[in-house]
């Protein structure tokens, strides 16, 4: 077999203090956008991935018992919710190409495993994961095509093919749209490295969504910050905004097939449009299309019930995206803006561009504009050289503004990062305080995030997506409040499924509700 260099360039990008967070070993409190199984308030390990593993795995197998013309492929996700998204688009991509999906790994003709180099263990993953396939193909040669997508395969690129001989075919984030014409070359024989810098075009192929309720939409791709940390802007490249028509065109023909919910999705989806060209006719400098003018245009042109967007960066979170989240009805009141760390100098060796005051500004105007809003946020703790104090600043920040939740994790070092090369005497913190510190920050967002909860049983009642039955108790259903609180409520959740209704509280724990169905 030929090594392929299916290279237009070499790529860079960045990764949201959300995946950044989805990651690091230590314990975090919990997954913004996952699906957190009744009762799960632990704040352990990750049962999130799991289940929506085993969500996307039904959905890709849902209905198609016959293998296609071309065989059948799966695809596993590891990490965020921007790598779920781009699952969903290779499984579009294949299937347009006439391949089906099959039930699981092993009984795939084509095995796709899409990676995230956020969290430490991955890349072990990811080399694990390749083994079983590679002994597949060991056995049966002519058997299964393995192909490593994601953040691994960008960074390790043409080394994990000589590592893996068995691995067909390596691909960044950037290359998803083309997987189908990718496979084609490793048909005619090549073993293929597609890690170069792409403009990626605007997708022809209609994603194969895990949900019928619920979409995602990218609307931007990469990250242009330089956040010291963070492996992002290595792996998924420079900012590329979507043209605003095409994002208005999907979210349009998602609302024509019934959806429910749109999330919109970019590392940083607040700094949309300053790649695009043209300036705002109005004088004020500005681009012509920003973030702002985006939400409105996909707000006015649906009549999807709930418009949802992640993650922001408090750099760029404007008061002109605030007066707009307050008067579009649709907009759900829920904002992920991680602020990372409570002290300025640690924010200023992150590299974040903001100091906390500006972060507590942002919470002050939500707050002043949408009294009843959620927001959640992810921090660091145990970045080189945080003193005590440093990080008595962030624990202070959580307390003062109880927010919603905050997603925490231990800082670890990631090769390729500016951080990681702070060796120097006292600049890595011990694990053994990184550990101490991550408890006490755990156990201040644990009350905050129950201060919050409670917040849910003075409102007469919350507005709930159904999102079917609770799976530790099919009398119970459950769904998100517009806040993307979990709300468990006695009710028929198949019959449910999908449609929004009035459930009022009657118990708030720190991360879900339960309640009483009202009458429509
Ligand atoms: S903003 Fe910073 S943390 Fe977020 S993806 Fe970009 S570089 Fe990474």
């Amino acid at each position: 077999m030929t090594l392929r260099s299916a290279q237009p360039g070499p790529v860079a990008s960045p990764s949201s203090a959300q995946e950044l967070l989805a990651d690091l070993e230590m314990p975090r409190i919990h997954d913004a956008w996952g699906e957190v199984p009744a009762g799960d308030e632990s704040g352990e390990s990750f049962p999130v991935d799991d289940v929506m593993q085993r969500r996307v795995e039904k959905a890709q197998f849902k209905g198609t018992s016959e293998a296609g013309g071309r065989g059948r492929y799966h695809i596993s996700t590891m990490g965020c919710q921007m790598n779920k998204a781009d699952s969903e688009r290779m499984a579009g991509v294949l299937e347009a190409a006439g391949w089906r999906p099959a039930p699981d790994a092993d009984s795939a003709d084509v095995c796709v495993v899409n990676t995230c180099s956020i969290r430490d263990l991955s890349e072990q993953k990811v080399y694990s994961w390749a083994g079983r396939q590679a002994k597949r193909k060991r056995d049966d040669p002519s058997g299964v095509k393995i192909v490593v997508a994601g953040c691994v395969a960008q960074q390790t690129g043409e080394t994990l093919l000589r590592r893996m001989p068995e691995v067909d075919l390596v691909m960044g984030p950037q290359h998803v749209h083309r997987l189908a014409e990718l496979l084609n070359q490793v048909e005619l024989g090549s073993q293929v490295c597609a890690t170069g810098e792409l403009a990626i075009p605007e997708d022809i192929t209609v994603p194969r969504r895990e949900s019928d309720i619920s979409a995602w939409v990218n609307v931007i791709y990469g990250c242009n910050e330089n956040c010291s940390y963070c492996i992002v802007p290595s792996v998924r490249g420079r900012e590329q905004s979507r043209k605003a028509a095409d994002i208005v065109r999907e979210v349009q023909g998602l609302g024509d097939a019934g959806y429910k919910e749109v999330t919109l999705l970019g590392q940083n989806i607040d700094a949309y449009g300053r790649d695009l060209p043209g300036y705002a006719a109005d004088g004020s400098g500005r681009k012509e299309w920003t973030f702002t003018d985006l939400l409105r245009a996909v707000h006015d042109a649906s009549d999807i019930p709930r418009l949802r967007f992640a993650t922001s960066h408090p750099r760029y979170f404007s008061p002109r995206l605030i007066r707009a989240c307050a008067e579009l009805d649709r907009v759900c009141e829920y904002f992920h803006i991680p602020f990372q760390a409570g002290d300025d100098e640690v924010l200023r060796r992150m590299r974040r561009g903001y100091t906390a005051d500006k972060y507590r500004r942002i919470v002050g105007d939500l707050r002043d504009a949408m009294p009843d809003c959620s927001i959640s946020a992810d921090a660091i703790v145990g970045f080189p050289g945080e003193t005590e104090a440093q990080f008595e600043g962030t624990l202070r920040l959580v307390e003062e503004l109880e927010l919603d939740t905050v997603y925490t994790a231990a800082f670890s070092p990631r090769p390729g990062t500016e951080a990681a090369g702070w060796t120097g005497p006292g600049d890595q913190v011990a694990d053994l305080i990184k550990a101490d510190r991550l408890q006490r920050l755990n156990d201040a967002v644990k009350a905050s995030a129950e201060k919050a909860s409670r917040r849910s049983l003075a409102r007469a009642y919350e507005e709930v997506l159904v999102e079917g039955p609770n799976p530790a108790d099919p009398a119970q259903a459950f769904g998100r409040t517009r806040g993307n609180r979990l709300l468990y409520f006695p009710g028929d959740g198949v019959a449910l499924r999908g449609s929004i209704v009035r459930v009022k509280t009657n118990d708030a724990r720190a991360f879900s509700l339960t309640g009483a169905l009202l009458a429509p």
